[in-house]
């Protein structure tokens, strides 16, 4: 029983407000007014009450509205307060009976010092001057966490999370991008050229339909790739934006490491070839192999459909690979000299590349095993006068040669 009543301002030291319930039995003040009284209390920015300390209809809570705002409490979450346009669109969805349940914070400033958010029970909404309050909650708020919030690409929501218009998927657009949601492939991001290459199309009604991978960078370099359902957007500085609805998979075998460029150098530069082509390059392993007799490998005349006992050899190599897989066999060189060489036994698609080969000799090798003959001009992928020759980087592939390659039965379908 207690004896006294609480002066609110002694609640400001909560250390002092424990010690008064626990040692001298006074009777705790609602959690509600302690909170109020933290914030100044009537004469603070929340002004004087407007209700008393109600029940929320779900019966779980309480709140009291004030002039500026209302503190809502929660027995698992404390009391915290909401005001001005995150409690309008808090208000708007439906109060804590909405998705978003109870508040968890009070209305913070955002880490960039730009807007506000309240985080709440099921999601939370951010506010910002240019953008307004919007909701976001469940899979897409966790990308969009895990991008670093409004201080990531994406900034601030401009969309509470909504249906999309073919009714199977979830949206929030942000200033920089959306996030898309399906039950089956999850929450991704999509900004910048891809995303309004995707959006030029048709968003998931078209036959990309829903992202199924945040925008990656290729192979270490300056292209950007998203994967959809449908296909692939690649985009580079010197490519633009290409859909890409064909792929081929494409598997390492190392005797001896690439020297003069790297692995990701060297299948960045065949991406951005391919990608002219509408072809995706996918590196489905890497593995080393030990065989020193193979390392300078007689590749004889290198004419397609004819090989040495050697090149037999190297080719039954073929750990992992699937029978319309490519695979490419780096070595210390090939007898006689080349930069590679893309003869290769039946049924066994694959090319040899030296460790001293040019950026853009893997990309001309498997040209070759795609169908592709020589031509003489240095402006091109497929020249036949070796492609450190070449002169214009990216190499063209002209509109034949990329449909030699798409008709290719070693190109499938994405
Ligand atoms: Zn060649």
């Amino acid at each position: 029983m207690s004896k006294f009543r609480i002066d609110p301002q002694l609640v400001l030291d909560a250390t002092l407000h424990e010690k008064l319930i626990k040692d001298l039995n006074f009777t705790p003040l609602h959690p509600i007014t302690v909170k109020y009284w933290q914030l100044g209390g009537a004469s603070g920015w929340l002004g004087t009450h407007t209700t008393s300390i109600l029940t929320c209809p779900d019966g779980v809570g309480q709140f009291q509205h004030y002039v500026n705002g209302s503190i809502y409490y929660h027995p698992s979450e404390g009391a915290h307060e909401v005001h001005g346009l995150i409690k309008a669109r808090w208000k708007s969805l439906g109060w804590e009976r909405s998705f978003l349940g109870y508040p968890k914070t009070d209305e913070t400033k955002t880490p960039d010092n730009i807007g506000r958010f309240n985080h709440f029970q099921g999601g939370s909404i951010y506010w910002s001057p240019s953008t307004g309050a919007w909701e976001v909650h469940g899979a897409i708020r966790s990308k969009y966490a895990s991008l670093g919030w409004e201080r990531s690409f994406l900034k601030y929501p401009l969309t509470n999370e909504t249906t999309t218009p073919d009714g199977v998927g979830r949206f929030n657009h942000f200033q920089g991008g959306s996030i898309y949601w399906t039950p089956s492939t999850g929450a991704h991001e999509v900004h910048g050229a891809i995303r309004a290459h995707w959006a030029s199309l048709g968003w998931e009604k078209s036959f990309l339909k829903y992202p199924i991978s945040d925008e990656l960078v290729v192979f270490g370099g300056a292209g950007r790739i998203s994967h959809f359902q449908g296909g692939s957007i690649y985009w580079s500085p010197t490519a633009g934006i290409r859909v890409l609805k064909e792929k081929v998979r494409v598997h390492v075998k190392i005797l001896t490491a690439p020297t003069s460029f790297t692995l990701d150098e060297q299948f960045a530069a065949m991406q951005e070839v391919f990608a002219i082509a509408g072809i995706r390059v996918d590196c489905a392993s890497t593995q080393n192999l030990s065989l020193p007799s193979l390392n300078d490998v007689d590749v004889g005349s290198c004419m397609m459909g004819s090989t040495t006992s050697e090149q037999n050899s190297l080719f039954n190599n073929r750990d992992f690979v699937g029978s319309k897989d490519l695979v490419v066999y780096y070595v210390r060189s090939t007898v006689p000299g080349y930069n590679g060489c893309a003869s290769h036994p039946s049924g066994k698609p694959g090319c040899v590349v030296v460790r001293s080969a040019s950026r853009w000799t893997l990309g001309h090798e498997f040209g070759h095993v795609l169908g592709l003959n020589h031509v003489n001009n240095n402006d091109r992928l497929m020249t036949g006068n070796g492609t450190f020759n070449i002169t214009n980087p990216p190499p063209n592939l002209t509109s034949s040669e990329s449909s030699t390659m798409r008709n290719s039965s070693l190109s499938t379908n994405i």
